[in-house]
């Protein structure tokens, strides 16, 4: 087994703004994963929030000796190995966990929707995301979002007021509110979701800052609309701890360190009763397409990374009507277009 990583620059559409940070490239890290005549690709997307940079990534996994293992079907040791290697790393984790399964469908010749049992039809609707932005940059991004039945919407810096007027005279369509932590107290967490509850905002995600567990938890018995955990919502271990403190989970590759965490997130926030999201980073088809491969055993998607950005070197997973359809091809579906 071979691995093998390039750097790539990633162009967004439009500058794209958040409650911590704004940036108009993205660069992420694609991985090959070569055995038995058969390439696997991966992709790791770093993020400060979480440690990680182009350069960690690199030096990760120039660390790891996969000539120990016999082939990718040996997926539970090999992930253990990656995994205990090193704490955190988790992007460049998830893109090694993202090879092995599309070598491992494209060695069965079948799609990892497939291989999971899933019925491609229950795909979910994706949200398409709108950044933090000026008024008229925001009505043209509801605009080319006509597509998407459904907007997230990024508030949590001090023109909330002012986006949701925007969006609101512009488009009547379901809108999920993102705050990233940006709602810093939890009296004024209360003021905004009651706010938006009126506004026809289905759900917030993550109000308040991750390390502020028992002021969310307070902030939840006070509101209607209901809580997703995105930046508490991390690993594995992290899901048990949300029950009664948040509704659902946003599971991210990039966070959980791949596919087979993702799988075992689901089946336990099921367990637990949470409700299942699944979002990304500013990734290409590569990570997308993976992710929309378990999208039929979820309830909301924010799979949409790969449509923010200009210069996608992947087709995967494409989206009708706002609809996700998962790809047929063997793996994840993810092939390079052509030059
Ligand atoms: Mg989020």
């Amino acid at each position: 087994m071979k691995l093998s990583s390039t750097t790539y620059d990633l162009k967004l559409k439009h500058t794209f703004t958040i409650a911590r940070s704004s940036r108009e490239m993205e660069t992420v890290v694609i991985v090959e994963l070569a055995h038995d005549g058969i390439v696997g690709f991966g992709e790791a997307s770093p993020s400060r929030r979480y440690g990680e940079s182009v350069e960690s990534i690199h030096a990760f996994l120039s660390r790891l000796e996969l000539g120990q293992f016999r082939d990718p079907f040996q997926l539970e040791a090999i992930l253990n190995y990656v995994d205990q290697l090193e704490e955190g790393n988790s992007a460049a984790k998830a893109s090694v966990d993202i090879a092995l399964h599309d070598w491992i469908g494209k060695k069965l010749n079948i799609p990892l929707y497939q291989y999971w049992g899933l019925d491609k039809a229950r795909a979910p609707l994706t949200s398409f995301t709108i950044g933090i932005d000026r008024a008229e940059v925001i009505e043209q991004k509801v605009r080319e979002a006509e597509e998407y039945p459904i907007l997230k919407i990024k508030l949590g810096l001090d023109n909330d007021e002012e986006i949701m007027k925007t969006i609101r005279g512009v488009t009547k369509k379901t809108l999920r509110v993102d705050a990233n932590e940006g709602w810093r107290n939890k009296e004024i967490a209360v003021e905004k979701i009651k706010w938006l509850e009126q506004e026809g905002v289905e759900f917030v995600e993550q109000p308040m800052p991750a390390s502020d567990l028992a002021g969310t938890a307070w902030v939840r018995e006070r509101v209607a609309l209901p809580l997703i955990a995105d930046e508490n919502s991390i690993r594995l271990c992290d899901v048990p701890k949300l029950q009664g403190v948040f509704d659902g989970i946003n599971i991210k590759l990039m966070k959980c360190t791949g596919l087979r965490e993702a799988h075992r997130m689901i089946s336990t926030a099921r367990a637990c009763g949470l409700k299942i999201m699944m979002g990304c980073m500013i990734e290409t088809s590569v990570a997308i397409s993976a992710a929309a491969h378990l999208s039929p055993l979820i309830d909301y998607a924010d799979l949409d990374g790969n449509v923010l950005t200009s210069n996608d070197p992947f087709a995967g997973v494409t989206i009708e009507n706002g609809k996700l359809v998962l790809p047929d091809h063997p793996g994840t579906g993810a092939v390079r277009r052509s030059a």
